[in-house]
């Protein structure tokens, strides 16, 4: 934990903190004898005792154990296993797993999940909630023709809020039965359209940081904006949605250096800063692409350099994720670890629109901070189980084909950085340890049929590899579980 961890934490925590200003000013006015008040009776000189008592009872809620095959990750990556166990949320957070359950939990409520998988939910750190509609096409493109030829058309039609609606509604539904509990969610240069992903995305109970792109160059006209506009939309767009939530907050999203001139790239900095919003873009994704950085900003060592020379690659109250950094120089990577910067690790997308394959093995024993995403539509879909297996399976090809010295992922690499690798990004976020947030599948992976009697280890070996969302019998995210999935 960090002061950067602590500042999302914050941001996150922001409806709620709100609310405790009231109760304190309420107080402070000497207008606490409130009535044992009846249904009905909600006036603004109870709104407050009102809305201590629902967040009272919405604790009770998010109080209870689990009974079931737990594992997670520890922070050495090893996989912590705890077969037929008690897994217990009080007040949102965890308490621990337990072989048998201690009497001080006695009274809550309890679900025996019999022979079921329990596991952290997912963080999925970079994906393109207007690209979910074409997911699956154009996979024969590389990355800036894959970007004109199918990109830019799709979110030029977020103009229009109906299709947004339309779209939209898909990706939200798609998501909240996912794996993924938490999100870094990019949409389109549309401030009204990104409110209306806000909304949905706020509807589903995930936790979510949503990013209004910007683009003022090299793009087409019809989805390019004017700098001034840019800046101007991002300002409102800030303003309207930043304490409008209690799970959805906004997070600054230059499209990437060759779309955002450095007028725009300067204001943006300036913007996530005096605002402490987190920042999201693309970095050494595509060859050509890091090419076309070294003609905008000649003076920078690297592309990653341009960032920072921005204010973009985070401070101590706003942290920065980058997606992929598949070819990252030493220098790059020297000054990632530096600043923090998190690394969204794409593994099927760069397969996708051959960009190649990140040495993600050797980015951990860097100790660089690395979580897994599925960046749709670079990405085939929002599964984060097939993530991991994607990224086992790169990092065996960069070790067959590109270098031989740095070892292969294991599944508990991959399991990982899909659960408390990423999730740190959101804070305690990932792992069944006391005072971590209570993020949890129960899986059923029975449909999975083996004549072999399985460990708790190999079961969820298998996981990448087989489970999707059908496999998700419950979902929780903070404690609070997601209701009517389908
Ligand atoms: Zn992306």
């Amino acid at each position: 934990m960090n002061l950067r961890i602590c500042a999302i934490m914050a941001l996150l925590a922001g409806a709620t903190a709100t609310c405790a200003v009231a109760i304190h000013a309420e107080e402070a006015e000497g207008r606490k004898e409130v009535p044992q008040t009846q249904e009905g009776a909600v006036g603004t000189e109870n709104f407050s005792y009102i809305c201590k008592q629902k967040q009272d009872k919405e604790m009770q809620k998010r109080s209870f154990v689990l009974k079931g095959n737990v594992a997670f990750s520890a922070a050495d990556r090893t996989l912590v296993l705890h077969p037929n166990s008690y897994l217990v949320c009080e007040e949102g957070r965890c308490a621990g797993v337990f072989e048998t359950l201690p009497e001080r939990y006695s009274s809550l409520p309890l679900t025996d999940h019999g022979d079921r998988i329990i596991i952290p939910g997912m963080t999925d750190l970079h994906i393109h909630a207007p690209q979910f509609a074409f997911r699956g096409l154009g996979m024969d493109r590389e990355l800036m023709e894959w970007l004109e030829n199918y990109t830019y058309p799709e979110e030029s039609h977020y103009a229009d809020l109906d299709y947004a609606e339309r779209a939209y509604g898909l990706f939200a539904s798609h998501m909240r039965r996912s794996a993924t509990t938490r999100a870094c969610v990019f949409a389109t240069v549309h401030r009204r359209a990104t409110t209306l992903l806000m909304d949905k995305l706020e509807a589903t109970g995930l936790i979510t940081l949503v990013g209004k792109v910007n683009m003022d160059r090299l793009s087409p006209d019809f989805i390019r904006e004017t700098t001034d506009g840019s800046i101007a939309e991002t300002r409102l767009w800030i303003e309207e949605t930043a304490k409008k939530y209690e799970r959805t907050k906004p997070i600054v999203t230059p499209r990437f250096i060759p779309t955002c001139t450095p007028e725009l790239l300067t204001a943006l900095g300036k913007m996530a800063a005096d605002c402490g919003l987190p920042i999201q873009s693309h970095l050494s994704e595509n060859l050509g692409e890091i090419a076309l950085v070294r003609e905008f900003e000649p003076e920078t060592p690297t592309y990653g350099h341009a960032y920072d020379k921005y204010g973009l690659l985070g401070g101590t109250d706003n942290p920065c994720v980058m997606a992929h950094c598949v070819h990252s120089s030493d220098a790059e990577l020297a000054l990632l670890k530096e600043r923090g910067v998190y690394i969204a690790h794409s593994p099927e997308s760069n397969m996708n629109v051959s960009s190649g394959i990140a040495p993600i093995a050797r980015y951990l024993a860097m100790g660089l901070r690395v979580g897994l995403a599925s960046d749709v539509a670079g990405g085939s879909s929002e599964c984060m189980f097939a993530a991991m297996a994607h990224a086992i399976q790169a990092s065996h090809l960069h070790w067959r084909l590109v270098d031989s010295t740095q070892p292969q992922l294991t599944f508990a690499d991959a399991f990982f950085l899909a659960t408390r690798s990423g999730g740190a990004f959101f804070g305690k976020v990932g792992a069944f340890e006391e005072g971590y947030d209570f993020d949890a599948l129960v899986i059923d992976d029975s449909d999975t049929e083996t004549t072999r009697a399985l460990s708790l280890a190999e079961r969820l070996e298998r996981l990448p590899y087989h489970a999707s969302w059908r496999n998700i019998v419950e979902k929780y995210v903070a404690g609070a579980i997601l209701e009517n999935r389908e």
